[in-house]
């Protein structure tokens, strides 16, 4: 698999000088799998950029198929969907899997956003792709030969939130964000479901010894105990919180690297930045 960030900052974009190089784009990320499976993790504003790249190609010319992985649909992680040309050209295909909220449907939030009070396009029946949307299970399913296992990390009663692992031959990568540690079981699940993952990507916008009020984020801390606990080979930390610049961001992985080679730990520590790629 082919991981690319195209979004890794939290709540709101951020097109701030000083953020630049890590990025201003909320939360989306793609997965390209051996075989040229395309998933999207999250359709945060970095799935706009996405889009422009993908018009070059099959999804140019309406022959483009598109499977995207919802985690929630707070604004962060949704409100790109409706922007990019790809979306508009008949022929492409959207498979769009996620959780409904207690207020309605995941099609509904998606439709939601289109809506004339939000935008000129008027609701989900008048973009030009193809879309069907998939309610989330705990059931395995398969996108090509990547399978893919979905775990419930539920934070909010009306917007639930749900991590995704997809396993490529013996390979893993698991993508969590917004997880909030405040029940043992939640610890448990989480570390359970990630277990032995070369790659784990994980939202941490905050440091344990910030004080800031609590919407229900995880800690960088809380990130590295899980993947330390997990088996984990390498960490990315993403969803920035949107006052975090590049040079606190540096100083960041520079004390976290330095903190887990002190410990003689094994785990790879990055922090995600839009534009950086790599292979799991
Ligand atoms: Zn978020």
């Amino acid at each position: 698999m082919k991981v690319r960030f195209w979004g890794v900052r939290g709540f709101v974009p951020t097109p701030h000088e000083a953020m630049l190089r890590y990025g201003g784009n909320t939360c989306c990320t793609a997965v390209t799998g051996d075989h040229g499976e395309l998933i999207v993790l999250d359709t945060g504003t970095g799935f706009c950029m996405l889009g422009d790249e993908l018009m070059q190609g099959e999804f140019g010319r309406g022959r483009g198929t598109l499977t995207l992985l919802i985690s929630h649909t707070y604004w962060d992680h949704i409100l790109g969907l409706p922007f990019p040309g790809v979306v508009h050209i008949p022929g492409n295909r959207l498979d769009i899997y996620g959780p409904d909220s207690t207020r309605g449907s995941l099609q509904m939030v998606y439709d939601g956003i289109l809506s004339p009070v939000y935008s000129p396009v008027y609701g989900l029946a008048h973009i030009g792709a193809t879309h069907r949307f998939t309610t989330i299970s705990t059931e395995p399913f398969t996108i090509g030969r990547l399978t893919v296992r979905a775990l419930p990390l539920s934070r909010h009663s009306h917007s639930p939130i749900w991590a995704y692992r997809l396993e490529e031959d013996s390979r893993v990568l698991v993508y969590m964000t917004d997880v909030r540690y405040n029940e043992d079981r939640i610890w448990k699940q989480a570390i359970a479901f990630t277990r032995n993952a070369h790659v784990l990507i994980h939202s941490a916008p905050y440091l344990r010894d910030e004080p800031v009020e609590d919407y229900g984020h995880s800690r960088i801390e809380d990130a590295i105990e899980v993947a330390q606990q997990a088996g984990v080979e390498r960490l990315f930390i993403f969803h920035h919180a949107p006052t975090r610049t590049d040079d606190e961001l540096d100083a960041i992985a520079a004390r976290f690297r330095a903190q887990l080679a002190a410990q003689g730990s094994s785990l790879s520590f990055a922090i995600a930045a839009e534009g950086m790629e790599l292979l799991v």
